[in-house]
């Protein structure tokens, strides 16, 4: 049998493809984002409990109500924006999801989607298997990957729908401004455009930056959906846990189509993660550790020929090579993977015309023996 792809110009995601490659070569797997240390044992111990307790059936399909209510607290605690548990936070299986259902909610064929590029790797086909059509910003390393919001403006037609936003932002770690977000407001004033805000790094934020979510910002709450994750704040990337926090109209949608993709989310993870909060230092804590880890994995980067600026937020540093070779990005990073023993991410494949930067994306979420070990090796290029 054959059947006509829905995705003819889409291989496998770069993540599986340069796991794999290290996994097969024995090298540093410094490319697809998980951490390589294991989650809080409190947290195991209370799924564990939650197990035994006979939570191990569907949870509600919003999510359980004590995790939707500690999301409401922390997130009205920290940036002061409020949520109603009942019918504005529903709980899904990873950001992918949440960002998957938002399109499936809000796309009509023909709408457009303005998409920031470097761009995660899900949002464009979230986007068109959804009879959406991206509309591409493009920011490079010559303007610091900074956002033009005039170049934004111009893209704007009567067919756009929303904006898709990531701060901090996977490859670049760059974050949003209040600057930012007041030229955004500006952008979208008195029209329908709707904005989806990819959070997952929230936490993960350096040198006493403030997250700041388009949601923060009084006149675009109304029209944000906020998605987050527990995966990279509690080291859990394989509990594919997320939520989306919107407006009552915005979430009844949402829901419709999170139903027909998962129904519900994990429930004894639920359970965990609500009792895990509690404790804010459980959550805040993670800036610290991961600023610690960008330190010193700079560090020991500085006898290399590497150019780099502090990444502001993520457990992603990007570095540019042009010093060491001119040799394209993608090319390079299976290379080094095979000749030298680190994998790492090429930025080129978050751009739909393989725009080359000259740059390479090293996730920094792994033990500091790895770190070091890999930093030695590639001081010596
Ligand atoms: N978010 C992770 C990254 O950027 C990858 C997740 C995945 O493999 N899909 O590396």
């Amino acid at each position: 049998m054959t059947i006509t792809s829905k995705q003819p110009n889409v291989g496998t995601t770069i993540f599986t493809v340069m796991s794999q490659l290290a996994a097969e070569t024995g090298a540093f797997n410094l490319s697809q984002g998980f951490p390589n240390y294991n989650c809080s044992p409190k947290l195991i111990e209370l799924v564990n409990h939650y197990m035994q307790k006979g939570m191990n059936q569907y949870a509600p399909m919003a999510g359980i109500m004590p995790l939707r209510e500690i999301l409401a607290q922390k997130t009205a605690d920290l940036y002061h924006i409020h949520y109603h548990p009942n019918d504005e936070i529903t709980i899904v299986s990873g950001c992918t999801e949440a960002i998957y259902a938002t399109m499936a909610a809000i796309l009509h064929k023909g709408d457009e989607v303005i998409v920031f590029e470097p761009a995660y790797d899900s949002y464009v086909p979230s986007i068109e298997l959804n009879g959406g059509k991206p509309v591409f910003v493009t920011l490079t390393a010559e303007n610091d990957f900074s956002i033009d919001w005039s170049v934004v403006k111009s893209k704007i037609t009567k067919h756009t729908k929303a904006i898709m936003l990531t701060t901090p932002h996977n490859p670049t770690g760059k974050c949003l401004t209040q600057e930012d977000l007041a030229q955004l407001a500006e952008v979208v004033r008195d029209t329908d455009i709707l904005i989806v805000s990819d959070e997952v790094y929230e936490h993960i934020i350096f040198d006493n930056r403030l997250h700041l979510s388009p949601a923060s910002h009084p006149e675009l709450k109304q029209r944000t959906f906020l998605c987050g994750s527990f995966g990279k704040t509690f080291h859990t990337t394989g509990w594919k846990l997320g939520y989306c926090l919107a407006p009552v109209e915005l979430t009844a949608e949402f829901r419709k189509t999170h139903q027909w993709i998962t129904f519900a989310s994990p429930t004894p993870m639920q359970y965990a993660f609500a009792d895990f909060m509690k404790e804010p230092d459980n959550y805040l804590s993670v800036r610290n550790f991961y600023e610690e880890k960008r330190n010193k994995f700079i560090n020991w980067l500085k006898g290399s020929r590497f150019t780099l600026t502090p990444a502001e937020g993520s457990f992603f540093q990007m570095v540019s090579y042009n010093q060491i070779t001119d040799e394209s990005d993608y090319e390079l990073a299976v290379r080094w993977t095979k000749e030298i023993g680190v994998a790492s991410i090429p930025i080129s494949v978050f751009y739909h015309e393989k725009y080359d930067n000259k740059i390479l994306r090293f996730c920094f979420a792994k033990d500091d023996e790895m770190l070091e070990k890999a930093a030695e090796r590639l001081c010596r290029l």
